[in-house]
């Protein structure tokens, strides 16, 4: 089974669309969410152009702020503290990765924790940590979404994520271990990769290396995530897993693209709602 994340982020969106209009309603304007991106990573403009277009297409106000890659940490901090204080600002997202001269901590960190649409501020990550009501990775509770939609069992089963990174791996093995998935994370340093993927039930990769999982990796009917965006020298889009030799072998597989992308833009839309429908309710 093929894993159409772009037709449930479709069907997520339309079902947004209308909430908003009732919400909107409801309380005398729209949701707003603020994007901001320093320089012209060509990756990072077709992300935030994407980002753009599902607001639109969800009713939200909001700004696109697009800075040059000169500007210095002290403007962008200071551009975060203006939209922290704009009570008509619900959410707060700066595209990553930002120039190498500014501090990307330091830069999330400036972000109120009730405008982070990532939910990469500390406070955020530590409520997600703490079982506390807070704001989800985008990427991860996609992920989390396209399992449960696509009828995958989860309780007990063994889920090994591959990569460990802030914004995706150890976000996704929290959320999977709160499914109360068994878990293993697995990283570069990882002995005998091969061996671990093969244990698993659900394979959730987020490496960043084009195709690096093979057929031969993956145990016969599991679930198969991919989370990797890689562009190959002749300018195609490819995941971290071999869709090719997987796909005979996994009993459910995710493409690239029109897998776990169309679904991260979607749970940002999600946040952008919730982080609205609480900033309403204080
Ligand atoms: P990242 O921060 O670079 O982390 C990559 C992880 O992979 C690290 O934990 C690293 O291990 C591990 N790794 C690297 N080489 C490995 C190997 N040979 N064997 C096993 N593990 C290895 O990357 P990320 O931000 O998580 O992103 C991963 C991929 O997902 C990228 O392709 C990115 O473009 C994509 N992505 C897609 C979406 C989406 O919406 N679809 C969202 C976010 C990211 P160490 O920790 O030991 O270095």
């Amino acid at each position: 089974m093929i894993i159409d994340g772009k037709q449930i982020a479709k069907e997520l969106k339309e079902q947004m669309r209308e909430q908003v209009a009732e919400l909107t309603e409801q309380y005398g304007r729209k949701p707003c969410l603020d994007v901001i991106i320093v320089g012209e990573n060509p990756a990072s403009m077709s992300y935030v152009r994407s980002k753009i277009k599902a607001t639109e297409y969800c009713g939200f106000d909001g700004e696109l702020i697009q800075l040059p890659e000169t500007t210095s940490q002290e403007e962008l901090l200071r551009i975060i503290r203006e939209r922290n204080e704009n009570n008509n600002v619900d959410g707060i997202l700066v595209q990553l990765p930002l120039p190498k001269h500014i501090d990307e901590q330091c830069v999330i960190n400036a972000i109120a924790p009730e405008k982070d649409v990532d939910g990469f501020h500390p406070t955020n990550v530590a409520k997600l940590w703490l079982n506390q009501h807070t704001i989800v990775p985008c990427t991860p509770m996609g992920i989390v979404a396209l399992l449960e939609k696509s009828g995958t069992p989860l309780e007990g089963r063994h889920a090994v994520v591959v990569g460990r990174s802030n914004i995706v791996g150890k976000p996704i093995a929290k959320l999977l271990l709160d499914k109360h998935c068994t878990v293993t994370i697995a990283h570069s340093r990882t002995a005998n990769l091969a061996a671990v993927c093969c244990e698993a039930d659900i394979l959730i990769v987020a490496v960043g290396r084009p195709q690096m999982i093979t057929g031969d990796m993956v145990k016969p009917g599991a679930t198969v995530i991919d989370v990797g965006i890689n562009r190959t020298a002749d300018g195609r889009l490819v995941g971290d897993v071999d869709f090719d030799s997987v796909a005979p072998v996994a009993g459910a597989i995710t493409p690239v693209p029109g897998g776990v992308g169309p679904m991260t833009i979607t749970m940002l839309m999600h946040n952008t709602i919730e982080c609205y429908k609480q900033r309403i309710n204080k």
